[in-house]
C-alpha cells in the first residue's frame, strides 16, 4: 500500500515511504491538498480550507460507473442511461484511474457508427442489404460485407478522433483553472462523454425508423390526405437535398453529437476536477492500523 507521507512508518509500511503520487490527495470540494491534514488528523479531520471531512474526498467513494465496475450488456446500457439522466452522479462516482475507459469508448463509438450507418447504408448508399440478397458468389458477399465493415471502421475512427479533439480542447480550459485533467482522468471522462454520439445516433435512427413505419402505414391505409402529406414531405426533402446537397444533414447530426459530447465532457471535468485516484486510498485509510473499510457515517466525522 502506498502512502502519501509517513512521519511514523508502521512495520507494514514500506521503509522510507516517499510521496509516490503524481497528484497528492485533494479535497473534492475545494481542491485543497489534504496530505498533511490526513497525516495529522486522519480521515475524520476537516479540510482546513472548507471544513468538509477529509474522508468525503476518499477514492473509496468513487467505485466507478456500472461499466467500470462490471462490463456487460446490462451495465453498458445502465451507464449510458445514468450518464444521460444523472451525469453529475455518474462522474462523481467514476473511478478516475481510467479503469475500462478504452473499452467503453470503443463500444460507444462502434454502436453509434452502427446506428448512424444502418439507415444510410441500408437505404441511400449502395443498399448492401438488397445487394446481399442478390449476391451469387462468396467473393461478392465478402466484398459487400467488407465494404460495410470498412465504412463502420472509418466512422468509428472518425468519432474517436472527434471525441478526443473535443476533450483535448476542453482540457485546456480545465488546466487553466487548476483542475485535475491528467491522462487517466481524461480517459475516464472521454469514455463516458462519448455517450453523446450514441444518444444522437439513437435519436436519428429512431426518427428514420418512425418515418419508414409512417410511410408503411400511410401507403397501406389508402387515405389520400395522408398520402398527400407524406408526398409533400418527401418532395420537400428531395428538393432541399438537391438544393443544398447531402452535406448539411450529416453536419447537423454530427454537430449535435459534438455539442452533446462537449457538454458531457464539461460535466465530467467539473465533477472530477479534484477527484482522487485509487492510488491515494492509502492516505485516506491512514495506513493499515487505521483502516477505513467503508465510508463512516457523517455522525462519526
Ligand atoms: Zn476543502
Amino acid at each position: 500500500m502506498t502512502r502519501f507521507a509517513d512521519p511514523a512508518p508502521s512495520p507494514a509500511a514500506r521503509p522510507a515511504a516517499v510521496p509516490v503520487f503524481a497528484r497528492p490527495p485533494r479535497c473534492e470540494s475545494c481542491g485543497y491538498e489534504l496530505g498533511a491534514t490526513l497525516d495529522s488528523g486522519g480521515p475524520a479531520a476537516p479540510c482546513p480550507e472548507c471544513g468538509t471531512p477529509a474522508w468525503r474526498s476518499s477514492p473509496a467513494l468513487r467505485p466507478g460507473s456500472p461499466w467500470q465496475q462490471k462490463p456487460g450488456v446490462g451495465s453498458f446500457f445502465s451507464t449510458l442511461w445514468l450518464t444521460v439522466a444523472k451525469p453529475f452522479t455518474v462522474f462523481r462516482a467514476a473511478d478516475v484511474s481510467g479503469r475500462r475507459a478504452r473499452s467503453l469508448l470503443i463500444a460507444q463509438c462502434s454502436l453509434a457508427s452502427l446506428a448512424f450507418l444502418s439507415p444510410w447504408s441500408g437505404v441511400f448508399v449502395a443498399d448492401p442489404v438488397r445487394q446481399l440478397r442478390f449476391a451469387r458468389s462468396f467473393t461478392r458477399i465478402a466484398q459487400i460485407l467488407g465494404a460495410v465493415g470498412a465504412e463502420l471502421l472509418l466512422l468509428t475512427c472518425f468519432l474517436l478522433a472527434a471525441t478526443w479533439a473535443i476533450a483535448w480542447t476542453l482540457r485546456g480550459y480545465a488546466r487553466a483553472r487548476g483542475w485535475n485533467a491528467d491522462a487517466a482522468t481524461m480517459r475516464t471522462i472521454v469514455a463516458h462523454a462519448s455517450i453523446g454520439w450514441t444518444v444522437v445516433a439513437g435519436v436519428v435512427w429512431s426518427m428514420l425508423t418512425a418515418w419508414f413505419i409512417a410511410t408503411l402505414i400511410v401507403s397501406s391505409s389508402g387515405s389520400p390526405a395522408a398520402a398527400r402529406v407524406l408526398g409533400d414531405a418527401s418532395g420537400w426533402l428531395s428538393t432541399a437535398g438537391s438544393r443544398y446537397g447531402l452535406l448539411p444533414l450529416p453536419v447537423l447530426v454530427f454537430g449535435c453529437g459534438g455539442v452533446l459530447v462537449a457538454k458531457m465532457t464539461m460535466n465530467g471535468l467539473s465533477a472530477c476536477r479534484f477527484a482522487n485516484a485509487p492510488a491515494t486510498l492509502g492516505a485516506f485509510n491512514g495506513g493499515a492500523e487505521q483502516a477505513l473499510p467503508s465510508p463512516p457515517s457523517p455522525a462519526a466525522a
